[in-house]
Order: structure tokens, then sequence, then C-alpha cells
């Protein structure tokens, strides 16, 4: 029954205990980024609630063999962990744990150490294979008691086994999960190398045919070419209908006749045709050489994808995984089944193991059985969503196949750049031009728009726009307050029926830190945001900061006190690196001068500091992948609104927006995309700091403090419940629709 309204519902987890408890963390199968920092989190958080915490070194290999395999971990030994890509507790393919004797053996060094929570980070194998062995677990103690390797009251003490699961695979191949650990970095490196390749092919008029992993699954082939505007993807799920051949060499030359000097065409290891027949690259080289006469390279990534430091996004998704693993394991009873973490829009979800597993198969099943559709579907909104999303700013429509609305929309940039804001607009003079608008282009945001820099865009305009940073149209911090009426009479000369303004108060994108060495050294680091402390702190949880410093948490004298000697103590043991954050406007007092001095001074001699302040560097360089997707997709899905908008406004020749719901914001809230009216927003907004007086994100911040072992406290209410894999699909309405 759902609680009554406004009681305070709140959970806190310092009623959950671990002490007497032991957890035990492997990974297993392939390797992927963020292994580490799913490992570091479980560890600390398994300490921090008084948990024993071991590690099991190579996979289920290390459980099966025991001895040093199996090893006690501390709160130091997972230090400087997190950005460290594979894993350093070592992982590995285990012929032995598919046998009934291997898991037996395996089972017997867990009840001679007491373990009866295991944590297992891997892809679908590894965790049907944790799902199976806590099936049997009850008849392998029986045999264990049987042949007299343990006694009665061992197997008494050690009667349940809890499992949690964390997908870790950079297929991105699991249902359930929005994102699986090491998927992002490996996009990363798909897109370093799209990227360096694109100056070399720009150069040259080359046409390159890049292969990326997924034997199975599309993911990564499907959000590559969705982050650099491929010309051609191939992947598992959607095999090209017969005489693709042909399609494909058109697509190309009429690209290469639209002036675009490079074709970037991007296949999945695992591409097929509609008869099974795989797709290599070099058939797509040889074809497009023998029809085209293009100069045709072939780029195959392998391994260099599961390469490399973890990007952010992979460190805080496995660190907020690695913490709700534990919580799930705390509470895990006789009765809930094994679980899988994992998050689905922003949000931490717990999903039953075998449900799970048993989707990813029958997307198999269903590819097997040429049903493709189905694969599709089944492997969740988000992934569908890509795909419609790629189908529609991939293919360009001649004129004639067009509609017209007569609708004239235009688009503009505001405030400071942000990386990801040119991906946004070119998708969206894209999917306007496919909705039969007219796109027009405004310069210098509102300052260009009062003054009449407003052109019409068309769709080669924006070609190859998704990966570069700043800002192509040009934005102001101009607000439009005193020019409203000029504004007005360029929209009546110009005819605009709506407007999608793509920018923000402050919109960073990241930040990107490396402090290592052999010293005894803390780095404090001042970041942009304005008040707003989300870089900051997002930033601290991906680089493991010991303290971080906003405006929407105020500290005083005494909390610095106690940061520098919490910091003292932790430089006191092995720990080589300290690192606190600072947002640029957390304090005007405690400035960022001011931290440095003070930590200097009180750290005599046990660590020296170095300051940083990041300054513009967060604005700049290439859009990240996720950065790239997300503008695209929000975007798009913007202009979608805004067509359906202009035809319910749409009366007697005129558009009529007069009421509320016609100017919304476009974000992403808990699971899904929300539209919501700027007039409501109103409200929630700190207009002084130029913030949201609700920030969804302050709840990240006791879990970046119990990572860095102060003693907090920290809201579960979110966590706990069991969800099903069908259950969690956010319907689509007309002002929500899911990532
Ligand atoms: P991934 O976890 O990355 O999908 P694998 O499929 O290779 O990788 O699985 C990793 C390990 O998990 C295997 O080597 C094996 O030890 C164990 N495993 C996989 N499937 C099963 C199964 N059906 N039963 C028991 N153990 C399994």
């Amino acid at each position: 029954m759902a609680a009554p309204k406004r009681q305070d519902t709140r959970k806190f987890f310092e009623n959950l205990s671990g002490a007497g408890k032991s957890i035990a963390v492997l990974t297993s199968g392939g390797d992927a980024q963020g292994m580490n920092a799913a490992v570091r989190a479980a560890v600390r958080m398994g300490i921090y609630v008084g948990a024993k915490v071991y590690f099991i070194h190579e996979g289920y290999q290390g459980m099966v063999d025991g001895g040093d395999n199996i090893k006690e971990a501390t709160w130091e030994s997972v230090s400087s962990m997190l950005q460290v890509g594979g894993t350093v507790i070592g992982s590995a393919r285990c012929k032995d744990f598919r046998s009934r004797e291997g898991r037996l053996k395996a089972a017997h060094n867990l009840v001679q150490r007491g373990i009866t929570n295991l944590c297992v980070i891997g892809g679908d194998g590894s965790l049907t294979g944790a799902n199976l062995f806590r099936e049997e677990w009850s008849s392998l103690l029986d045999e264990l008691l049987q042949q007299g390797l343990i006694d009665e009251e061992a197997a008494h003490s050690n009667s349940e086994l809890h499992i949690v699961g964390m997908v870790g695979s950079i297929d991105n191949d699991f249902c359930g999960t929005d994102m699986t650990i090491g998927t992002d970095s490996a996009l990363h490196r798909i897109i370093e190398v799209v990227d360096a390749i694109m100056t070399t092919a720009q150069s040259h008029q080359r046409t390159f045919v890049l292969e990326v992993m997924g034997r199975h699954c599309g993911y990564l082939a499907l959000v590559s070419a969705l982050a650099c505007g491929a010309d051609w993807v191939f992947i598992p799920e959607m095999p090209p209908e017969d005489g693709w051949e042909d399609d494909m060499c058109q697509k190309l030359s009429e690209n290469r006749a639209d002036k675009k000097r490079l074709n970037i065409i991007i296949v999945a290891e695992g591409a097929i045709d509609s008869h099974n027949k795989s797709i290599t690259p070099d058939y797509i080289k040889d074809l497009v050489v023998r029809c085209l006469g293009f100069d045709t390279r072939v780029t195959i990534l392998g391994h260099v994808q599961r390469g490399g430091t973890p990007s952010a996004f992979d460190r805080i998704l496995a660190s907020r995984m690695g913490v709700e693993a534990v919580l799930a394991l705390l509470e895990a009873s006789a009765d809930t089944p094994a679980c899988v973490v994992s998050l689905v829009g922003n949000q931490a979800v717990r999903l039953p193991l075998m449900e799970c597993v048993q989707v990813t198969q029958e997307v198999q099943k269903a590819m097997d059985e040429k049903r493709f559709d189905e694969a599709v579907r089944l492997r969740g909104r988000s992934f569908e969503n890509n795909l419609s999303t790629y189908r529609l700013l991939s293919h360009r429509k001649v004129d004639s196949e067009l509609p017209n609305s007569s609708f004239n929309v235009a688009v503009l940039n505001v405030g400071a750049p942000a990386a990801g804001m040119n991906a946004a607009v070119r998708a969206a003079v894209r999917v306007g031009i496919t909705e039969g608008h007219k796109m027009f282009a405004v310069s210098d945001g509102f300052e260009g728009f009062y003054k009449g820099q407003i052109k019409e865009i068309k769709w080669g305009d924006v070609g190859g726009w998704t990966g570069q940073g700043g800002s192509l149209l040009g934005t102001k911090r101009t607000l439009p307050g005193k020019h409203l009426e000029k504004i007005a009479e360029q929209i009546r000369i110009h005819n605009i029926n709506a407007l999608l303004v793509i920018g923000g108060f402050e919109a960073c994108d990241r930040i990107k830190q490396s402090a290592s060495g052999t010293k005894r050294r803390v780095f404090i680091i001042e970041t942009m945001g304005g008040y707003c402390g989300y870089l900051a702190t997002v930033g601290g949880l991906a680089s493991g900061a010991d303290t971080v410093y906003i405006y929407e948490e105020p500290c005083d004298i005494r909390d610095l006190q106690a940061n520098v000697e919490h910091l003292t103590e932790k430089m006191k043991t092995s720990i080589q690196r300290g690192l606190v954050l600072r947002n640029e406007n957390s304090n005007e007092n405690f400035t960022t001068d001011f931290i440095y001095q003070l930590y200097t001074e009180e750290g005599r001699g046990v660590f020296d500091c170095r300051k940083n302040i990041l300054g513009h560097m967060q604005q700049g360089g290439a859009p990240s992948p996720f950065d790239r997707n997300f503008g695209t997709k929000i975007s798009a899905k913007a202009i979608q609104w805004i067509t359906r908008t202009l035809k319910d406004s749409y009366k007697g020749g005129r558009v009529f927006a007069n009421s509320e719901d016609t100017v919304c914001l476009l974000g992403m809230r808990r699971r899904a995309l929300v539209f919501q009216p700027v007039s409501q927003l109103r409200d929630e907004t700190d207009f002084v700091h130029r913030i949201p007086k609700e920030q969804w994100w302050l709840k990240l911040r006791p879990l970046m403090k119990i990572l860095a072992k102060y003693k907090t406290s920290y809201d579960v209410s979110d966590a706990g419940q069991l969800e099903h894999v069908s259950r969690f699909r956010p319907k689509e309405s007309n002002n929500s629709s899911a990532i």
C-alpha cells in the first residue's frame, strides 16, 4: 500500500548492519572498465557497515581453488584503483565452475570462511552461473555434510547464500539495465578513434569501414554511429533488406556529391544480412571499391575498446552500483531471489537476476528465429530509442518525399557553450526537416535574435556537427528581457511558429581529473558551475575525492577543521593521494586560496598541496559520447513535441501558443524525459543563484563521503524494492518518454 502523503517515508541505512556478516567480491568473464570502481565501492561500503569483506581473485576459478585466492580486503587495499581500467583482482573464464563438482569445491571454500554473501561483477554468463550456484546451495551443503567436509553447525550457520550481481560488460547486452559497467568507456575509445580517423579521412576523401565489438548486441555500433553521424551502420538486430548493397552505395555517393569528404560505415562484429550471412568489413570495402571506386580503408578496433581508463560515467555508475549491491545484500532474506543492481534513467534499481538473464536469452532466440522487431523490443526502450533516432537522422529523404507542414521553427543556443550543444542542434534541424518544417538558425543567442541574425538552415549545413565542441551557432549570455519587442518583430518577419532553445543556466560537461603520483600530496581543485555543485559533486564521486565543497551544503570552520584532520589521519596510512574539490561559488570567504593555505599549513609534515583551477577547459574539448548521444536524442524528442504542439494549437491558419504547456523545458527526471511547463519551473528555481531549489544529485553526496571514509547518513528510500523487468518500462505520454 502506498504511504500516506507528506509523511516522512525516508529510510536511512544506519539500521542496516553488516556486523557478523561476510561478503565476498569477485569479477568474472570478460573484463570491463569500471569494474575496479565497483569493487572499491562494494569493499568500502561493506567495511563501512561493519561486515568482513573478501576479495576472490581470478573470478570463479579463485572460488573453486580457494587458498590465497580468497583474501580479506581492507579499506586501503582498494585505494588508487578507481581510475584503473580492467580488473585489479583478476578475472577468468572457469570451466570447473560449470560442473557441479567445481561448484561443490567453491561452496566448501566459502563455508570454511563463513562467506554467505556474494557480489558478482560480470556478464550474463557469470550471472547465470551465480544464479545456479544459489539455487543449488542447500544441496551443495548437504553433499558437503554427507562427505564429512563440513559439520552440522557450519551447514546451519551458512544455510542462506545471498547473491547480488552487477553487470560488467562493454557490450551493453544485458536486459533490464540502461547501461552496463564498461559500455560508456568502450564508447569513448571508439569515438576517440573515429575522431582521429575523421581528420585524416577529411584530407583524403576516404571511406572508413570500422568494426566494433558486439557479437550478439549492436549497442556499441549503433550508439557510435549516432555519436559520430555515420553514413551507415550494420548491427545484428537490424539486418538490412535484400538489395542493401545498392542502397548503401547510392547513399554514399549522394553524401559525397553533397560535398561530404568522408564516409564512415560502422559494423558490429555480429552483423548479419537477412539470410543470417555475416556482413564483414572486407566485404563492404570490396563492394564500395568495386561499385564506387572510393578509396576505402578498414579499421578493426578489437581490444582497444576494453582498454584505457574508465570514463567518469562508468566510475560513477560502478560506484553507485557497488554501494547499492551491499545494501541489497544486507536486506536480502531467504526468500529474496538473487538480484542485479542496475541503473534505469538516473535511478538505481534492483531486478531479479534470473528474469534479466531470461529476457537476455530471449533476445538471442528472437534473433535466431529472425524475429528482429521482437529482439529490438526485448532489448528495452533505451535501445529502441537509439535505433529510431538513428533511423530518423541518417536517412535523408528527397524533398519530394517530405511532408510540408508549413511551420517555421527556429533554433538557438543560450548561455555558456557546452559540449553536446551542436549534436542537439544537428538533430533538431534534421528531425525538423523530416517532419516537414522549415528550420531557421539564430546565431549568438538572444542577442543575435533581436539583431535579426536568422537564416534558414538545411540538412547538409549541420553535417559533422555531432563531434564538435563549443557552440557552432554562437551563444551569448544576453537575456531576452530588454529586447522582447525586437525579438517579437523578428518572429513576425520570419514567421517563426516555434522556438527551440538549447542551453541552460550553467551547462558544463565534464571534469577531467588525473591526480596520481608517489609523494603524499593533496590536490585542491576548483571546478566551475556557478552556484551549482553538480560538477564538483559528481566529479568528486568519479575521482574519489575526500571532500567536496559546494554552495548547496554550507560548511563552517568546524567542518573545515574536521575535514583537514580527517584527511591528515588518512594520509598517515598508506594512502598517498588526497583530493579536495571546491565549486567556484561555494563560499565567498572560504576561497580556493584559503582552502589551499589551510590544508598546506595543517598538513605540514604529512603531505604537501597543489592547487588547480580548472576553468574553461571544462567547457572545451570534444563532446563525450554520452553528451553527443543525449544531445541528439533529447533534441529529436523536443522537435517531435514541437510538431505535435504546433498541430494542436493550429487554428484558422494561425498558431495559438497561449497556454502554459506550450512553453516547456525538456529534461531528465528520475527515469524519464519530461516536458515541464516553464511557468511551473519558476517556483522550483532559485533565480538569484541560478540553480533549481531541489537538486536530485545531492543524495549522491553521502555516498561520496562514505567512500572517503566519513561517517554519514544515507537515505536509501529510493532503493530496496525488487522490481520486474517488464514493469519498469515507463509509459510514453505526451509529457514524458523514455531516454
Ligand atoms: P560473461 O560473464 O562475460 O558473459 P562467460 O559467459 O564466459 O562471460 O562466463 C564467465 C564464467 O561464468 C564462465 O567461465 C563460467 O565459469 C561461469 N558460467 C557461465 N555460464 C555458466 C553456467 N551456465 N553455469 C555455471 N557457470 C557458468
